[in-house]
């Protein structure tokens, strides 16, 4: 791309147009709702669908939304969804069979994957996107449909203002501003008198779309009340989660009795697998038809918290939930490393809020790091030695 446009200002009243503009070339827009008590991801054709004066609180265990005091279009962090629904769908036909007494024929999935425009993506699922490019996108493991899908999306990243108390992109070093990785990004500004968007150009793409758009340029006051916002937002960050050394520190507590206690909470229900934006496990079924002459081929998203995911031959490796548990969180933060050349968590807190009897993975961790620091919390008569099945 030629030199970056500079940024601009797009007024809350011309927002509608972006929407509109990316509708107009072709793309399914995709964007933050509100519905049934909670912000999920679905289509928009306007900013009327999306969930204006709507924030949310987040706890451990605990998501609500909550009514602003202000008429923000994206006053909201992580909801339960992610973006990998529309990249990679929790379920999707690979491929089909069709016989007859004469022969047997497979054909691949032929459906056009949908060209998506993804707007309000925060700075953490940008790079939780970017991390599962890492997996379907390899050349030696490529999904083509993943790819199709990634390669004709159109992303508007949101600069979040605002961080909910599971969030601790900072820490992860994902967020909250988002820096590459977009085709648009926006930052929302809500003052007194005036509601905009400081919108900066991240693609030869974007710069085509803001062609389209009523603008201004923006001025240092714009800026500087960007910059603000985003600053903000990482200020009110409570959890974080430190990265120095974590993967030697998981590695080393592979005997740990502290996987236990945490089993004592866990109910292995895979909340926390299915709500997190670089989760990718699956598994395949067939179903056939009646006749017995067609047959499909599913890919369904699949989680390690599942007893039947390690089944090998005649059993599961993984029986206990000590095992299931630790095997998630040494992934994330630990092998994933060694895997695909970074961490499996951008720090976005739905493992933690979403977690029924809110487990998080940043208190978990603080406790593998002090008992390394203090031999005495480390509980070692209790302490089971060889493999937890
Ligand atoms: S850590 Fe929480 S969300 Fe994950 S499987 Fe256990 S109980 Fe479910
Ligand atoms: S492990 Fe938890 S905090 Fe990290 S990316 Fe997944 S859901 Fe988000």
């Amino acid at each position: 791309m030629k030199d970056a446009m500079p940024a601009v200002c797009i007024d809350r009243a011309d927002f509608d147009s972006v929407i509109k503009a990316l509708a107009g070339d072709g793309y399914n827009v995709v964007g933050p709702v509100l519905r049934e008590g909670a912000i999920i991801y679905d289509e928009i054709s306007g900013v009327s669908d999306l969930p204006e004066g709507w924030g949310d609180e987040q706890e451990a265990g605990t998501y609500r939304t909550v009514k602003r005091n202000d008429k923000a279009l994206f006053g909201h962090n992580s909801g339960q969804q992610a973006w990998k629904k529309f990249l990679y769908p929790s379920r999707e036909r690979l491929w089909s069979a069709q016989g007859d007494n004469a022969e047997f024929k497979i054909e691949p999935n032929a459906e056009t994957p949908p060209k998506y425009a993804f707007v309000g993506v925060h700075a953490c699922d940008l790079r939780a996107i970017e991390i599962q490019d890492i997996v379907f996108m390899n050349p030696e493991t490529a999904d083509p449909r993943y790819g199709k899908r990634r390669e004709g999306a159109f992303i508007v990243a949101v600069n979040c203002a605002q961080s909910a108390k599971t969030c601790f992109c900072a820490a992860m070093g994902t967020g909250p501003r988002a820096e590459s990785g977009f085709d648009l990004s926006l930052t929302e500004i809500i003052e007194a008198n005036a509601h905009y968007f400081v919108a900066t150009v991240g693609s030869a793409r974007g710069e085509t779309l803001m062609q389209k758009i009523k603008s201004r340029p923006a001025t240092d006051a714009d800026l500087q009340a960007a910059a603000t916002r985003t600053e903000n937002a990482q200020k009110q960050q409570v959890r974080s989660l430190d990265r120095e050394g974590v993967k030697e520190l998981l590695f080393s507590s592979y005997s740990d009795a502290h996987w236990d206690k945490i089993a004592e909470r866990c109910l292995s229900c895979a909340n926390c697998t299915m709500v997190c934006p670089t989760c990718f496990c699956s598994k395949t079924e067939d179903t056939t038809d009646l006749s017995g002459n067609h047959a499909d081929r599913w890919r369904l998203w699949d989680s390690c918290f599942t007893v039947d995911f390690s089944y090998i031959h005649g059993g599961s490796i993984r029986k206990q939930v000590a095992s299931r548990y630790r095997q998630w969180m040494t992934h994330k933060l630990a092998s994933w490393i060694d895997q695909f050349g970074t961490s499996g968590c951008v720090g976005c807190g739905r493992c933690i809020t979403w977690c029924p009897v809110g487990i998080d993975i940043t208190e978990e961790a603080k406790v593998f790091r002090e008992e390394k620091m203090d031999p005495r919390l480390r509980g070692d008569d209790e302490v089971v030695k060889g493999t937890k099945q």
